[in-house]
């Protein structure tokens, strides 16, 4: 009972010091001085199995000093949403946020209609986000920004602690943690949704999920939130919007940076700033080598990758069962991916040409090959009319679907048997998916 109470936030912890803490974002472009946790409540710091510090933070516990007119809760479907794909990243590899556990109050909450209320406890590498360091920036505190940076290195980037011009480094490496969590995303067809500063960590964990969701058929344009008009967040945009993010948090650096004068702390900046697309497409096309099974480096690598995206676009062809079946055709079997596409004859047949003579390159054996790729491409992700699903069973009282759907998709790679609804696209005639946030 007493865990209960305390994972609901009726209860604190003995010597738990909670906080509400305070942050500032640009949402949708517009900078918010003070935004701040409206709905979360960090209820302390733990040192994890592995000797990593760790928050501990609630969210939907109830009002803060920084709600600004809302409530303070959270409503169960977007918190089971924040659950069930946070955990299925995780499981993909990707750095994120954990959920350790979701709890029912027992109270209606008021959106459109009352809902049945929830407490998210999640487990972060920390809550600092660009938008803490822009709170203080814009008000001109740079002690107080200098004290979040050095507080910053030494919870996240220990090793940077000496370095020449740390708070020049400390960019790098977040933009370097950014660039590789960005390309992880979209090596997976994920949609954030809200790519606001103050939802940008500083470890380079994923947060705050919202209006998230996976892709299913191809299309760069793909947005879901219902507020993301102008597809600001849309899918092929993400890593631009990244870079955009980190410009603004090296704005809030400039009068740290080391370099005599300001002009030329910009300048520093700046370049860094730059630096970004380059080394996003690095790691990306290192992560696409690997979805496409090859071991080596070779010219044409980008090329080919490009390709494929080209190949896909306007096809309807579902992205996740698209790099599974890869893996067949490093076999010798095409029929399957043929399949996914309308008219493969566009483009897709082609590129397969290419694609077959980059795998002659290749020195190691084809069924190795393609037993790697099976290790990296999943089959099951949280598709979204199924997490719709079992959102909409768990608001009725009804858990299992949320259950059966959280064990498939934290196990993503290996085929489960009876299993096969979890690995298909929603059914054609299913109205176009919108998700809302800050419900
Ligand atoms: P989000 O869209 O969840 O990133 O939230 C954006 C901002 O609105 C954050 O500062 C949240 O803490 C705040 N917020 C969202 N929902 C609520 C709520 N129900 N009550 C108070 N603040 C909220
Ligand atoms: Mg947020």
């Amino acid at each position: 009972p007493d865990g209960a109470a305390m994972l609901s936030g009726s209860q604190l912890p003995p010597n738990s010091a909670s906080l509400a803490m305070a942050y500032a974002g640009h949402q949708f472009g517009s900078f918010s001085p003070q935004l701040g946790d409206g709905r979360a409540l960090l209820i302390g710091e733990l040192i994890d199995k592995n000797g990593n510090r760790k928050d501990l933070q609630l969210k939907g516990s109830g009002p803060t000093p920084f709600s600004r007119g809302g409530d303070g809760k959270a409503a169960i479907g977007p918190v089971l949403r924040e659950y069930v794909i946070g955990e299925a990243m995780h499981a993909l590899g990707i750095p994120t946020t954990r959920a350790l556990a979701a709890t029912s109050t027992g109270d209606y909450i008021f959106r459109e209609q009352p809902v049945a209320g929830a407490v998210l406890a999640r487990v972060a590498a920390s809550h600092i986000r660009v938008g803490t360091f822009q709170f203080f920036a814009a008000r001109g505190q740079t002690e107080k920004v200098k004290q979040l940076a050095d507080y910053a290195i030494k919870r996240h980037y220990p090793e940077i602690t000496d370095s020449k011009d740390r708070y020049l480094e400390l960019f790098r490496q977040v933009r370097d943690r950014q660039a590789s969590l960005l390309s992880k995303w979209v090596l997976v067809g994920f949609v954030h949704g809200v790519m606001n500063t103050d939802n940008m960590t500083i470890s380079g964990e994923t947060i705050d999920y919202g209006p998230c969701a996976f892709m299913d058929h191809y299309d760069p344009d793909t947005v879901f939130s219902s507020i993301d008009e102008h597809g600001r967040y849309a899918y092929g945009k993400q890593p631009t919007i990244a870079q955009w993010n980190l410009a603004r948090f090296a704005e809030c650096l400039i009068e740290l940076v080391v370099s005599g004068d300001r002009d030329a702390a910009v300048q520093l900046l700046t370049t860094e700033v730059s630096a970004f697309p380059a080394i996003y497409q690095a790691v990306w096309l290192n992560g696409m080598r690997e979805k496409l099974g090859l071991s080596t480096v070779h010219e044409g690598d980008l090329e080919l990758a490009n390709q494929l995206y080209a190949a896909m676009q306007g096809q309807n062809v579902d992205f996740t069962q698209l790099f599974r079946e890869l893996a067949n055709v490093v076999r010798g079997h095409d029929v399957g991916a043929m399949a996914l596409f309308d008219d493969p004859k566009a483009g897709f047949t082609d590129w397969l040409h290419t694609y077959r003579h980059r795998l002659s390159l290749e020195e190691q054996e084809a069924g190795l090959r393609a037993t790697k790729m099976d290790e990296i491409n999943p089959i099951y992700i949280p598709r979204n009319h199924l997490v719709e699903e079992a959102l909409s069973a768990a608001g009725n009282g009804n858990m299992k679907p949320f259950k059966d759907l959280l064990e498939i998709v934290t196990k993503p790679y290996s085929l489960v048997q009876g299993a096969e609804k979890f690995a298909q696209p929603a059914p054609r005639e299913t109205e176009k998916y919108v998700t809302f946030c800050g419900t």
